[in-house]
């Protein structure tokens, strides 16, 4: 049957991609250690797990508000005191995953030709989620000395080139790890002032898995002049490992957030109603909760670099938040005796001769890096990482 053209822009997600491949060789019996998933590998907290069967159990079943339960939407706003932000529960809607915000607030934001910034390394779907939207990604590399953050300098020069109406920032960074300090986003605010119609789309999908404190810097409560174009994208699968939930939200101006209503209301109409009370309970979890598992995450990560560092020719910039590493493998591709085509050509290596599953970095615009997520024990990381480096031995 003939396709849409809007289909035929996008692709599917090489990431779910790679994890699917990976389960499938697992499940033939080969023995493959796997860097590639982009989730906790914890349960969800048990206190969160009682409250969506309690809440089957009570009959809440039904159709809830578009935007969300107007508990859970208070719930959120209320959070968000704690990373200096006052919101009002209408500038908070509640989505089918963090995913579904994006898509909303791309639908509702962009026009067909809308140009919009996008830093590479970046998260996979940004690009395909603006195509299907009519916009044009517009992508700014960045660079490994400078920890894959988009400086003052090259925002200021992309925001010249070219007209732009929007700018994608992720903090902590997925696939880098990378995040942007309050100073940093400041800097990145006084060049934005000159352009004020450009919005920004501020994914915080890790912010409470950051390993410098509690909370990675948000870009509102850093810079408040900002408010009225910025719309922050959060969620409940990273932080309290509920991937499958599929529970996200998005904060912003209140006709942006009633305008996504609007979207949402024609098309999943809600989030699922005992996910959401399910997640009313995330917020009464204890904390020590939550800092057990950032610095699970802290111990992986300061192990994974290490190894990664120690294999010759890798730079590995060290992540500050969420649970990758990007490390840039630039110096095994390329042309000459013991280097590979394109990354492609290297993570299919170390599929069949280590048996380890990475992310090529092609996949997030940064061919020559490579996604490893470390949201997997330490033996395995230890394992999967001492058997890359052999195997590149072995080739070189
Ligand atoms: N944003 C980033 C940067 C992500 O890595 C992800 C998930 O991988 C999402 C958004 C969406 O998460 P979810 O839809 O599970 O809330």
């Amino acid at each position: 049957m003939k396709l849409s053209h809007r289909i035929g822009q996008v692709e599917p997600s090489p990431t779910l991609a790679i994890t699917a491949r990976a389960k499938e060789l697992k499940a033939q019996g080969m023995d493959i250690v796997s860097f590639g998933a982009g989730e906790p590998d914890f349960d969800t907290p048990q206190l969160v797990v009682d409250a969506a069967v309690e809440a089957l159990h009570s009959g809440k079943t039904r159709y809830t508000p578009a935007s969300g339960l107007m508990e859970l939407r208070q719930a959120i706003a209320t959070s968000y005191a704690s990373r200096g932000r006052e919101i009002a529960a209408n500038q908070v809607i509640v989505t089918v995953g963090g995913k579904q915000a994006l898509y909303n607030a791309t639908q509702v934001i962009f026009d067909e030709g809308d140009r919009v910034l996008i830093p590479a390394p970046y998260w996979v779907s940004y690009p395909a989620m603006l195509r299907l939207a009519g916009a044009e990604p517009a992508i700014i590399d960045t660079r490994a000395e400078d920890d894959f953050k988009l400086t003052a300098s090259s925002l200021r020069a992309a925001l010249e080139a070219a007209p732009c109406r929007g700018l994608i920032l992720c903090s902590p960074s997925n696939p880098t790890g990378a995040t942007y300090s309050a100073d940093e986003l400041r800097e990145l605010a006084a060049v934005l002032k000159d352009f004020p119609d450009v919005v920004v789309f501020y994914d915080a999908m890790y912010d409470e898995l950051y390993y410098e404190g509690e909370i990675a810097p948000d870009l509102v409560a850093s810079a408040p002049e900002l408010e009225e174009r910025v719309i922050t994208f959060n969620g409940f699968s990273k932080t309290y490992a509920m991937t499958g939930w599929r529970l996200g939200y998005a904060i912003g101006p209140v006709e942006v957030i009633a305008a996504m209503g609007t979207l949402q209301s024609q098309s999943t109409s809600n989030a699922t109603s005992f996910a959401q009370y399910g997640a009313l309970a995330a917020f009464e979890l204890d904390a020590a909760v939550l800092t057990e598992r950032r610095e699970a995450f802290a111990k992986r990560r300061d192990l994974i670099v290490g190894m990664l560092r120690a294999i010759d020719g890798v730079v590995c910039p060290e992540p500050t938040g969420a649970f990758y590493a990007f490390p840039d493998f630039s110096a095994y591709i390329g042309e000459g005796e013991g280097k590979f085509a394109d990354d492609l050509a290297l993570t299919q290596y170390l599929l069949e001769e280590a048996q380890v599953a990475v992310v090529p970095g092609s996949a997030f615009g940064y061919p020559g890096g490579l996604r490893l997520s470390y949201a997997t024990s330490e033996a395995l990381i230890e394992e999967g990482v001492r058997r890359m480096h052999q195997a590149l031995q072995r080739y070189s």
